[in-house]
């Protein structure tokens, strides 16, 4: 099963996708983890990437295509995958079509939790402060600052990959303000829906 979670940063795409993962078996490929892991090894696209990231702007579509065309040609993601932060523009959308198509390989379907971008910040400040309270380290972009320009490069270049895949009719959108465990359900139900037309 070859799936996109699309949403604003915080609308939980993180936490369903590990819950998949371990439902599904199938791996999570978030390009933000995978870039955060570039910047803590301080790798050439670490180096690169680093700046944009603390900012809370976009990296380049080429260096996150690059990414993602590599991580996909992986083993453990032969039988499926879980994009999570990718794509985030039009570009990275049309590239990923090319990368699958030359494959011989499609989306079986995009879920957009949609949420409140009101109580966004609230969720982040939240998410800030569970992670200190775990001993884990906070993110950088976390910061509400931060946090606020990567909700406007969501809606400045992110927020037009729905109505792209919209007009697929790959699609399904899911109230992402309701509990954890309600969202999870919701995705479940879609993910049966999708199963029987696969
Ligand atoms: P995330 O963990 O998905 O919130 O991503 C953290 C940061 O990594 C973002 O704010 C961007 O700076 C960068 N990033 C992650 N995925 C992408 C992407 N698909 N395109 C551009 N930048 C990305």
């Amino acid at each position: 099963m070859r799936l996109i979670l699309v949403g604003p940063p915080g609308a939980g795409k993180g936490t369903q996708a590990g819950r998949l993962v371990e439902k599904y078996g199938i791996p999570q490929l978030s390009t933000g983890d995978m870039l955060r892991a570039a910047v803590a090894a301080k790798t050439p696209i670490g180096i690169k990437a680093k700046e944009v990231m603390d900012a809370g702007g976009l990296v380049s579509d080429e260096i996150v295509v690059g990414i993602i065309r590599d991580r996909i040609a992986e083993e453990d993601a032969q039988n499926g995958f879980i994009l999570d932060g990718f794509p985030r523009t039009i570009a990275q959308a049309e590239a990923l079509n090319e990368m699958l198509e030359s494959n011989g390989l499609k989306l079986n379907g995009v879920l957009e939790l949609r949420v409140d971008h009101s109580k966004l910040v609230d969720r982040i400040v939240k998410r800030a402060e569970d992670a200190k309270a775990a001993g884990q380290p906070v993110r950088k972009d976390d910061d509400p600052e931060v946090f606020k320009q990567r909700l406007e490069a969501y809606n400045r270049d992110t927020a037009v990959v729905v109505p792209f895949y919209e007009k697929t009719g790959l699609l399904s959108v899911i109230d992402g303000m309701q509990s954890i465990d309600e969202v999870t359900a919701s995705v479940e139900t879609i993910l049966q829906g999708l199963d029987e037309r696969v």
